[in-house]
């Protein structure tokens, strides 16, 4: 792993991978054809894209049943225990509707309420990531979303989902769950088909035709966020362990190739024991491969001459994922002002967040952390203004109202509030 002298302009690559011209294509076009023939569109898909012929586009009762076989007990008491810690963290989240009067009897105030129907994308593929399932489910049943509809490609082997994921997505308590994968499954969320009626909201990764057929159906339902690689930032002095912090940073790095391991360090010795470990570590983990391309692409480790100055640097990184092992690390997380996820202290380490203690681990990636947020219940709620206008305000504030109306060229708006003065 490269050292660097902590110069003043480092940044994460910030870049949205856009596709080819050949996958925008295809992707708009595999949306218009589920737009037009729905059901049949989708059943053709499969067919073509993940070799699967379905006669049901839906998981039955049956498929989980065997897929509780197939997962071994112990795993389930885990994804149990993940599940009741992720439920307890968001339900602090969730927030209430509130009132305000003033004097002259004016009330106003927000309603909060949830979205109806929420769409959860879970990729395919040869890794199958039921601890997105529950970070993706839970926050939006907790914001009181009544219909949650997963959709993921089934596997070619099987023409199962994962046992895994369907094992997570019933003990979390989904009911609609749809074997349909990449653009078309994103297609018929947005626009609902003879079986799947639309959502209102599609959530979770994918690779480039579920992003560009995401990107392309926001406006007509929101989405969560177009997640990027992932990426992790260590902020360490002497007192870190060299072995523990290239163990987090290949952690980030075995997810794939263009994934970011950064760490920033006041000292020069963990910096040069860092990389010696990461080497070390390397050779040893069965995605070596991955982990290493990562680590030769993207990977590096910062010098700082202060702690101050590394502070500033994690700053501007502004990284999905940081970690901080110093001294005192809670101080130091004082000054940190964008970061998706802060993992303060020895014990903190990242895999902690990414599974089991409650926090959910869909966090901005690409430097978004400077104005975006983790996913959470926010995400699967709406407010609504409220306004209770009282006479007596109407009889003060009329003539204002009317006035800023005639200013903006709105005479019809200035006359609907005259004429409440008119009345009884
Ligand atoms: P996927 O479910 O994202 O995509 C599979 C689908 O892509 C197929 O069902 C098919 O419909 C479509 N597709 C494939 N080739 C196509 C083509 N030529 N034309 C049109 N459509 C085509 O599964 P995947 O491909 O295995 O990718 C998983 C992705 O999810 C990876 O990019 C991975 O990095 C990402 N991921 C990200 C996170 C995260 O948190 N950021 C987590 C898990 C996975």
């Amino acid at each position: 792993m490269r050292i660097e002298q902590l110069s003043s302009s480092i940044s994460i690559k910030r870049d949205i991978d856009q596709g080819t011209e050949e996958q925008r294509k295809v992707v708009t076009s595999i949306i218009s054809d589920v737009k037009t023939r729905g059901d049949q569109a989708l059943l053709d898909y499969t067919q073509k894209f993940d070799g699967v012929t379905l006669s049901n586009l839906f998981v039955t009762k049956e498929e989980i049943e065997e897929a509780y076989k197939l997962v071994d007990d112990e795993m389930i008491s885990i994804i149990k225990e993940a599940t009741d810690n992720i439920r307890e963290y968001h339900e602090l989240q969730r927030r209430e509707s509130w009132m305000m009067e003033r004097s002259d009897g004016t009330r106003l105030g927000q309603k909060i309420t949830s979205l109806d129907a929420v769409g959860l994308y879970v990729p395919g593929g040869t890794a199958a990531y039921p601890s997105s399932v529950l970070m993706n489910v839970i926050p939006a049943q907790v914001a009181g979303v009544e219909r949650i509809v997963l959709v993921s490609p089934p596997q070619r082997e099987t023409g199962m989902l994962p046992p895994a994921v369907l094992v997570a997505a019933d003990m979390a308590g989904v009911t609609e769950m749809v074997k349909v994968g990449g653009a078309q499954a994103i297609a018929a969320l947005a626009y609902g088909t003879e079986s799947i009626p639309p959502v209102d909201k599609i959530t979770g990764p994918g690779n480039i035709y579920v992003a560009l057929a995401k990107r392309e159906v926001f406006g007509m339902v929101d989405i969560d966020m177009i997640a990027g690689p992932s990426e992790i930032v260590v902020l360490a002095d002497e007192t870190a362990s060299a072995a523990e912090v290239a163990a987090d940073l290949l952690s980030q790095a075995e997810h794939d190739a263009l994934s970011s391991a950064v760490l920033v360090t006041t000292s020069k010795r963990l910096a040069e024991n860092v990389a010696e470990e990461v080497e070390a570590q390397l050779s040893t983990l069965p995605r070596e491969e991955i982990a290493r391309e990562s680590i030769e692409q993207n990977g590096v480790i910062y010098l700082a001459s202060s702690m101050q100055e590394a502070v500033q640097a994690v700053n501007s990184l502004a990284p999905e994922h940081l970690e901080i092992m110093t001294d005192d690390a809670e101080s130091i997380a004082e000054g940190i002002r964008h970061a998706g996820a802060i993992f303060i202290g020895r014990y903190s380490s990242e895999p902690v967040g990414d599974y089991f203690v409650g926090t959910n681990h869909v966090l901005p990636t690409n430097g978004t952390a400077r104005f975006s947020s983790p996913l959470s219940v926010d995400d699967f709620i709406k407010k609504s203004s409220i306004i209770i206008y009282s006479k007596e305000a109407m009889e003060q504030n009329a003539a204002k109202i009317a006035s800023f109306a005639r200013e903006e060229k709105l005479e019809a708006h200035a006359r609907a509030v005259e004429i409440r003065l008119k009345g009884e």
